[in-house]
């Protein structure tokens, strides 16, 4: 089936619907084509906040907001990008208030803000109440919020379509196919503007806090075009997820007191930390758990895991503030934790890398200004370079909505300006292809068991703590699955609601997203940010401040190419003293 739109977009999580929702009041027609429905997309999951500084609570100002954005980021981060970010942020969380959203309120009836790590007053003086929010289900209530208004601005909806292809003719994009998964057939979708909004990535490993569906999509089908992805190496784990499942647990947890702890039940985080203890950064907090485990002071039935105490709390405490987390850690892991130790895990969380785009979302083609006519991207796939080397908690949401609009409008503006380019023949041909050698491999191989490989080796050689040696074994190992994914059949024949085709299907994604992170993490021979290598310690300004831009080798597929980009400076050059780890 053949369809038409102005402008496309492709995912319903914030940045999807922020961008559906702005290029509809700019007179366009507008399609958002989701593989979830729109209020399951994984921004519903996010309960921290979204940090603008309102100064509602104590003063605040946009330029110390783009300063710990900025040195958040470990100094990679594009200086513009903070800047524009930190500015519309505090208009854009008022345009959220008044079409409705539900934040929680001060008593001067003001939005309400509270403290979150890395956000500060005066460059870095004392922390600041930054993060606005609606009690612990902000992201819930940005996504039916902007879900409503679009319905209200009449964007069509077309749900549980997976995307499968991009359609790039000519250095411009003309539209994209998708898989609907209700009867199995292949539609085109012909347009003057598409914005890629497909989300992250956190499949690619065992432990994640990411939904099962986010596996890359469209990150993997724009290198699969010989287009780049920026600063893949940049992945940020957050310290406590449930052990095995990686469900988020809050770091609320150890704020109400709950401490860390190891096979002897020793406090470990004394060593490590000695004054702040549990209440260091996630990455410190991180590393040291891994470090425990490593040196075989893991617990639970695979050593793997480490004790988070809660037992010497109050019943109020722990059932009323810490209500969501002990639910969670009853139900799955049928542990009370009023009596029992909870086994967590860090947990992979967020990508700081992706699509690079300019400030309007434009997708980039190359590091020296070449763009793709037509293709903007905003939200955690793409890379617009506002969290550098490690994002700021409440940034990902502020970076959905401020980006996500820019896209919007952008794409808009530009399906105002132009006529319809023509589609290529066939469009459809490369999904017939992909899905029809899917179906008729030899079957020698099974999609769970290379994901299962997968998803334990990019943990092993690529995950907190990297060197040199484990992450060229991981580049090796993720040819030899690339090799054995070739080898995959989908048993289920079922035209309709054929999961097993998809699974396959998102696999092939994440193998590709595998492929880009190992080899630009190999490549970046220092630690900044959330890539802390053994084997190279310190940050290194000097060879290294620059944007990686990994490119699929298209004449010997498996193998990356990789180019740089450099980093926008201007303002905040000060702190560039080379950084020695210490936890
Ligand atoms: C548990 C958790 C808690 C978090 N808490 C916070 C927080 O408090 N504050 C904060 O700032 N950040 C937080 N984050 C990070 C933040 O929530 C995410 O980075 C952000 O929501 C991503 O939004 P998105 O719009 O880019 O993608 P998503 O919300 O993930 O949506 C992706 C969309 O793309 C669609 N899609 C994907 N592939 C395809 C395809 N092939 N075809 C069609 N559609 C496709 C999906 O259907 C979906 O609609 C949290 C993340 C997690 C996992």
């Amino acid at each position: 089936m053949h369809h038409r739109y102005d402008v496309l977009v492709v995912g319903a999580g914030g940045a999807g619907l922020m961008a559906a929702l702005y290029a509809a009041k700019g007179n366009v027609s507008v399609a958002c084509i989701t593989k979830l429905y729109p209020t399951r997309s994984h921004t519903g999951a996010a309960q921290g906040g979204v940090g603008a500084a309102l100064g509602n609570v104590a003063e605040d100002s946009w330029e110390w907001h783009m300063f710990d954005t900025i040195k958040g980021g470990d100094y990679l981060t594009d200086q513009d990008a903070a800047e524009v970010f930190s500015k519309e942020i505090i208009e854009t969380v008022y345009e959220l208030e008044h079409m409705g959203l539900p934040f929680s309120r001060e008593e001067n009836g003001t939005i309400a803000q509270r403290k979150f790590g890395g956000h500060t007053r005066e460059f870095g003086k004392a922390a600041v109440e930054r993060s606005c929010y609606a009690k612990d289900r902000t992201g819930h209530m940005i996504l039916q919020t902007l879900y409503q208004q679009n319905v209200k601005e009449g964007t069509t909806f077309f749900n549980e379509f997976h995307v499968t292809d991009l359609l790039i003719e000519d250095g411009r994009c003309t539209g994209v196919v998708a898989y609907e998964l209700a009867t199995g057939e292949i539609h085109t979708f012909h347009a003057k503007a598409v914005i890629l909004a497909a989300g992250g990535y956190g499949r690619v490993f065992k432990i994640t806090s990411n939904a099962l569906t986010l596996t890359g999509d469209l990150m993997s089908i724009y290198y699969r075009k010989g287009l780049p992805l920026e600063d893949m190496e940049f992945y940020q784990f957050h310290p406590t997820g449930l052990s095995k499942l990686g469900i988020l647990v809050t770091e609320g947890i150890r704020g109400e007191g709950g401490i860390l702890r190891n096979d002897s039940h020793e406090r470990f985080m004394e060593r490590y930390a000695p004054t702040i203890k549990d209440l260091a950064p996630r990455d410190i907090v991180a590393r040291s758990m891994v470090k425990e485990i490593r040196e075989g002071r893991g617990v639970g039935p695979d050593k793997d895991a480490i004790y988070i105490d809660l037992t010497h709390l109050p019943r109020e405490t722990v059932e009323g503030k810490l209500a969501e987390i002990t639910d969670l850690a009853r139900t799955y892991l049928g542990l009370d934790p009023l009596k029992d130790m909870v086994l967590v895990q860090p947990t992979a969380h967020y990508a700081m890398g992706g699509i690079p785009t300019d400030l309007n979302g434009l997708c980039l083609s190359d590091g020296a200004g070449g763009v793709v006519e037509g293709l903007y991207a905003a939200g955690e796939q793409a890379c617009v370079s506002l969290h550098g080397a490690n994002r700021l908690g409440t940034n990902s949401l502020g970076d959905l909505i401020v980006f996500g609009k820019r896209a919007g409008i952008a794409a808009a503006a530009y399906a105002r300006a132009t006529d319809y380019a023509e589609m290529p023949e066939r469009a459809e041909r490369e999904t017939v292809h992909l899905l029809d050698t899917l179906r008729g491999g030899s079957g020698k191989e099974n999609v769970a068991a290379i994901r299962r490989d997968l998803q334990e080796s990019m943990m092993q050689n690529v995950g907190i703590f990297r060197n040199g040696p484990d992450m060229a074994k991981q580049v090796e190992i993720i040819k030899e699955l690339k090799e054995r994914y070739r080898g995959v059949k989908v048993v289920d024949p079922a035209k309709r609601y054929n999961g097993d085709l998809i699974d396959a299907v998102e696999l092939g994604f994440l193998l590709d997203c595998a492929e880009a992170m190992a080899a630009s993490a190999v490549n970046r021979t220092e630690s900044r940010g959330a890539h802390e290598r053994e084997d190279y310690t310190t940050r290194d300004d000097v060879n290294w401040l620059k944007h990686t831009m990994a490119y699929r080798d298209m004449n010997n597929p498996g193998n990356v190419i990789i180019g740089y980009k450099p980093v926008t400076l201007h303002g905040f050059t000060r702190s560039f003293e080379p950084k020695a780890r210490v936890y």
